[in-house]
């Protein structure tokens, strides 16, 4: 019988590590949340204990407030204490296990694991929430402990809300470790596990990506636009209502072609690496027009005084909310169970069902042959889908 985790300490207090650090506050862990001195305090503040812990308090009472609520109850904020990197690394000398969930860069990654490596017990556990660097990477020059207690957990976003959670060891990842790991995922945070390898973002997101970049190719082959492909790519597609482009918006649309642009320079030996390629419209909202969905009021779609409006994807310009009606209205007849929605919708006479079936049959196909690439079994890629992209099937 492995031991329950009790404290934990996590590192970076950004959209992952609040979340990272609300949800186990919220199972009765103590956790210790820590960030980064701010980069520009004056002389002056710099002697001044509250600024320099700013960016980790700042996080903890942004998180208090989040909408959906993060904390269970607010009360549970109280077995979150804050810091910062320079002045309260000891903090972590008495934690079971310590999550890195800072910006992803390889380096600062690895000096933030040299540190650790130097602070915590001999038996504390060390995991990586980043979305695809490779363990073998990350442990390069770390001694033989640290590798045997270190793994990639990865949690999906809202962390209270997404069930899924990848776990990827790596070649000396000590049984016992992951053990207690999946242990304290289950019966502690309430996750399901999905055991992923060490490949390019793991198993959600890549299957997810690819399904992503092949909607958007195929969109532009068959020339639809955004609002026809949500129309399929929905409830009929027994996907969520936010369909393609809205989940998109909410996700980020950087951080899509962040993991798609990771996925081809990384699978160079990928049969489909092509469609890991950005389209042009893609690329040009994040870098050139900084469209980067909700977080910027503007993606795919914007709201606007006069309604939704819609990006033209050729000229980058938003027009008022459109699409083809013969599409919206097929699609409004598509219901029943997922696996009715699904027959119905590949059967639909027409671009709609063609389109569908592209896609589905492409992405399934894909995911079929990613095994035992990105994981052991067909049930780990469904689960992922079905707990880190609310797909119903
Ligand atoms: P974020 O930008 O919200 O937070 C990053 C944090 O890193 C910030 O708090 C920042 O202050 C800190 N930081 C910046 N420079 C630093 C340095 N030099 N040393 C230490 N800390 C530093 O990012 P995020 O979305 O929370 O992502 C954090 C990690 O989680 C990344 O590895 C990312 O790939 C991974 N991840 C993100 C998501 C997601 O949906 N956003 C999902 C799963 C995993």
């Amino acid at each position: 019988m492995t031991d329950p985790i009790r404290r934990v300490g996590v590192i970076g207090a950004g959209v992952m590590g609040s979340g990272i650090a609300a949800h186990f506050a919220n199972a009765g862990v103590e956790v210790v949340l820590l960030d980064i001195v701010p980069p520009n305090l004056s002389d002056e503040e710099k002697k001044d204990p509250k600024k320099r812990s700013a960016f980790a308090e700042g996080a903890l009472a942004k998180t208090k407030k989040a909408k959906p609520a993060l904390f269970f109850h607010k009360q549970n904020a109280s077995l979150v204490s804050t810091g910062n990197l320079e002045d309260h690394l000891d903090l972590l000398k008495d934690v079971d296990l310590v999550i890195e969930a800072i910006i992803e860069n390889l380096d600062i990654k690895r000096s933030l694991f040299e540190k650790l490596e130097k602070t915590v017990r001999a038996d504390t556990i060390i995991a990586s929430n980043t979305s695809g660097l490779k363990i073998e990477d990350m442990v390069e020059g770390r001694g033989e402990g640290f590798a045997k207690n270190f793994l990639v957990m990865h949690f999906f976003n809202p962390v209270r809300y997404m069930k899924l959670l990848e776990l990827v060891v790596g070649p000396k990842t000590d049984p016992a470790v992951l053990e207690r790991v999946v242990r304290c995922a289950g019966e502690q945070l309430g996750k399901g596990v999905v055991m992923g390898k060490d490949t390019p973002n793991f198993v959600g997101n890549r299957i997810g990506c690819h399904s992503m970049m092949l909607t958007m190719h195929t969109m532009e082959a068959m020339r639809l636009e955004p609002e026809d492909v949500d129309a399929i790519t929905g409830k009929p597609m027994a996907h969520p209502k936010s369909a393609s482009f809205r989940t998109a918006d909410m996700v980020g649309l950087d951080t899509f072609l962040h993991v798609t642009d990771n996925c081809y320079a990384a699978l160079t030996d990928d049969e489909e690496r092509d469609v890991f390629q950005a389209p042009g419209f893609l690329r040009k909202m994040v870098e050139e027009k900084k469209l980067l969905g909700n977080k910027t009021k503007g993606g795919f779609y914007k709201k606007t005084k006069e309604g939704i409006f819609t990006l033209d994807l050729k000229t980058l310009e938003y027009r008022p909310k459109g699409g083809d009606a013969d599409i919206k209205k097929a699609m409004k007849g598509i219901k029943g169970s997922p696996a009715e929605r699904v027959r119905k919708l590949v059967a639909t006479e027409g671009k709609a069902g063609e389109f569908a079936w592209k896609v589905l049959s492409g992405s399934l196909a894909y995911a079929a042959r990613r095994i035992p690439e990105i994981a052991d079994d067909v049930e780990s890629v469904d689960n992922a889908m079905k707990w880190g992209y609310n797909w119903e099937l």
